[in-house]
């Protein structure tokens, strides 16, 4: 009997194990890939290391809209199971504090093992075309490209969003999605620096330092994270950022007031922190506010923080007015950094929103709209946070997507 066919749109890391998946279930598969290669994001990741999972698999750690369909995934595919699929393509892993690298600490020996099981398997890859269009036929599927026609059974959309579009992913599986249906929660960059307004980001620029950064959309408290905090000469960077990061440009996107909230001191409350500078007065209040601060925090924080406070460097600690010592406590612990805007999809991980993840079937990855049309990874309304939880949503819905198409054209659908 002739084996069914199945197209992938988008060789990225939700195409490649799509493939994979469908190919071990029968079905002869072809995977569409605009760019010269596959897998060109997967490089990227991780500054070239990719951290592919995480030991902390947690529903919480992905967001989007309906985040319901995230346990229903991850049950058939999380942790685990991604683990022993890479363990099986020959890959060995390595755990750092829960976050998963290959040994190598090359994300190309990621990509490498998809595409040599890919190319065990078969599976026909088309190069440098790009999917135009998408239609339901009588039989199965038509997809256009920008060269030909091809023709299948089941199509399963892995055109991933439109962050990093140098990598390939040019939001272009939106319009796809859209044919059939599909709606989208509004996409915007997320794993991303943050703008903030002000005049003093020159004068801190390329200060790292620990701290908590707390995030309020008209003034409700949104999200919070800690970790090393970057400044930049427009705004704030760093992990904690971009953790919060997706909550900022989904208030943004709406019109919402954002504000950062930073704490530069986070391993003491405020109670202590004034405690522990009382005890330093009593000490060294011969000093300058300059040299009075030297030791708790950076020297560029310094000159900012007394500026704002209006304390000339070279004056005498003791000289210091309570209000202004009131004034440095919050500038330490609460300065407040309002974000205009967020860098763009170019410069963004990823992008929060996507295709609603109400449409589709969460135990398949089937369109609700369209038998044997399947949509996965970043193209779907669900981020995940840093430390492979996004590639771990792609390679999951991927499988599942990828088995699924491959058993339903098996029973001829
Ligand atoms: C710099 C960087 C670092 C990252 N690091 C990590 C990390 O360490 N851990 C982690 O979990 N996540 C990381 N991510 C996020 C992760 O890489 C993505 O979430 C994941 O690759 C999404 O997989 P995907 O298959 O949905 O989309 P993609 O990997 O973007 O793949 C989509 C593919 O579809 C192709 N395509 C798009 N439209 C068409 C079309 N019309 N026709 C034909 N082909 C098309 C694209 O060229 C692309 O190859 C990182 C992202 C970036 C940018």
């Amino acid at each position: 009997m002739k084996s069914k066919h199945v197209i992938i749109v988008g060789g990225g890391a939700s195409g490649l194990v799509a493939a994979i998946a469908a190919a071990r279930n029968g079905a002869d598969v072809t995977i569409i890939e605009q760019k010269d290669r596959v897998g060109k994001k997967i490089l990227s990741t991780g500054n070239g290391r990719c951290n592919l999972t995480n030991e902390y698999m947690k529903s919480e750690c992905f967001r989007g809209d309906n985040t319901a369909i995230v346990p229903q995934v991850l049950k058939q595919f999380g942790y685990e199971e991604t683990l022993t699929f890479f363990e099986e393509l020959g890959l060995i892993l390595k755990n750092r504090q829960g976050y998963i690298y290959p040994i190598s600490d090359q994300a190309s020996t990621v990509l490498d093992v998809l595409r040599m099981e890919i190319e065990h398997l078969s599976v026909n890859v088309v190069l440098e075309e790009c999917v135009k269009d998408i239609k339901k036929t009588k039989k199965g599927f038509a997809v256009t490209t920008n060269q030909s026609t091809y023709f299948s059974d089941a199509v399963i959309l892995a055109a991933g969003g439109k962050a990093s579009p140098v990598l390939g992913s040019d939001g272009s599986g939106y319009g796809l999605a859209k044919q059939f249906g599909h709606t989208l929660s509004p996409v915007v960059p997320a794993l991303v620096q943050l703008i903030g307004k002000g005049n003093y980001f020159k004068q801190i620029s390329g200060v790292r330092t620990n701290a908590t950064v707390n995030l309020y959309v008209n003034d409700a408290f949104v999200a919070s994270d800690t970790g090393e905090l970057q400044l930049t000469n427009y705004g704030i960077s760093g992990i904690p950022v971009f953790q919060i990061s997706r909550y900022a440009a989904k208030a943004l996107y709406e019109k919402k007031r954002v504000i950062a909230v930073v704490d530069f001191l986070p391993t003491m409350t405020k109670e202590e922190l004034n405690g522990f500078i009382q005890k330093r007065r009593e000490s060294q209040s011969y000093k300058t506010a300059e040299d009075f601060f030297v030791g708790m925090f950076h020297k560029k924080l310094i000159g900012m923080f007394l500026k704002m406070a209006r304390i000339s460097p070279n004056q005498v600690v003791e000289t210091i007015s309570a209000k202004q010592w009131e004034q440095l406590l919050v500038l330490f612990k609460e300065f407040q950094v309002e974000i205009e805007g967020t860098n763009s999809f170019e410069q963004a991980q990823i992008c929060a929103g996507g295709v609603r993840t109400t449409e589709v079937n969460p135990e398949t990855m089937e369109s609700i709209y369209a038998d044997g049309f399947y949509l996965i990874g970043e193209l779907l309304d669900i981020d995940g946070i840093c430390g492979g939880y996004n590639l771990q949503w792609a390679w999951a819905t991927g499988y599942i997507a990828g088995e699924n198409a491959a058993k339903n054209v098996a029973k001829g659908m």
